[in-house]
């Protein structure tokens, strides 16, 4: 009896092993599946998923808090010529100089993420002040005005235009991003590298 006590936990610890191996390697892929999901693979910033997630529960936030927030909505300006007129490599390359020079002008508790091919979302959280984030997006603009986005083609400079809207309860997020869109696309009729401000 005693020895097959014994067989029997050794095969237990065993069992055990290996279940506890299982779960760490379930673990590594969850965490590995939500790395893919949440970011983009060219520039490493937010992924469209994440970024709509982060803005229903800013949405919510705000509506507990009585706080406010903002996004913008960003389209680089005439990127195609740039994919079109040095190829799509240097196209990439200004896709990521470009999201790592917004990350850098923006607080550390706004959110950037990326929204289509040249397009990007922004969630400015507890914004009240409109010009605070316009002034943000100017800093930006003046940046890539003078810095290289491609080491390919250093005197390459690009700009952006960008639509702004502030939240006001209890509107829903997809009529916020419409708003954004609105003023984008009024900030491209008006002659691009704008920021416009929706009604
Ligand atoms: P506008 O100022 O009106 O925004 O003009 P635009 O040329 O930027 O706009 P359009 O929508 O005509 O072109 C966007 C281009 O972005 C077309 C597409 O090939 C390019 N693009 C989208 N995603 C990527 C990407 O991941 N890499 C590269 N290199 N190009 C991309
Ligand atoms: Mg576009
Ligand atoms: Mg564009």
């Amino acid at each position: 009896i005693m020895g097959l006590i014994t067989t029997q936990s050794r095969k237990f610890a065993i069992l055990r092993e290996r279940v506890e191996a299982e779960r760490r390697e379930l673990e590594a892929a969850q965490q590995a599946l939500e790395r893919v999901t949440q970011h983009d693979a060219l520039t490493g910033l937010f992924s469209r998923l994440y970024g709509q997630e982060r803005l229903e529960h800013e949405q919510q936030r705000a509506l507990l808090s009585g706080q406010s927030f903002g996004v913008v909505l960003i389209d680089l300006d005439h990127f195609k010529l740039v994919n079109d007129q040095h190829g799509h490599h240097v196209g990439d390359e200004v896709l990521v100089q470009f999201a790592q020079a917004a990350q850098h002008v923006l607080r550390d508790t706004d959110l950037i993420a990326r929204w289509g091919g040249e397009e990007f979302l922004v969630i400015l959280p507890d914004t009240r002040e409109a010009s605070e984030a316009l002034q943000a997006l100017d800093r930006l603009q003046t940046q890539l005005l003078t810095t290289a986005v491609s080491d390919t083609v250093p005197s390459l400079r690009i700009s952006f235009s960008a639509g702004y809207a502030l939240w006001a309860p209890p509107e829903d997020v997809a009529f916020l991003l419409q708003r954004a869109d609105r003023a984008l696309y009024e900030a491209k009729r008006t002659g691009r590298q704008r920021a416009v401000q929706a009604s």
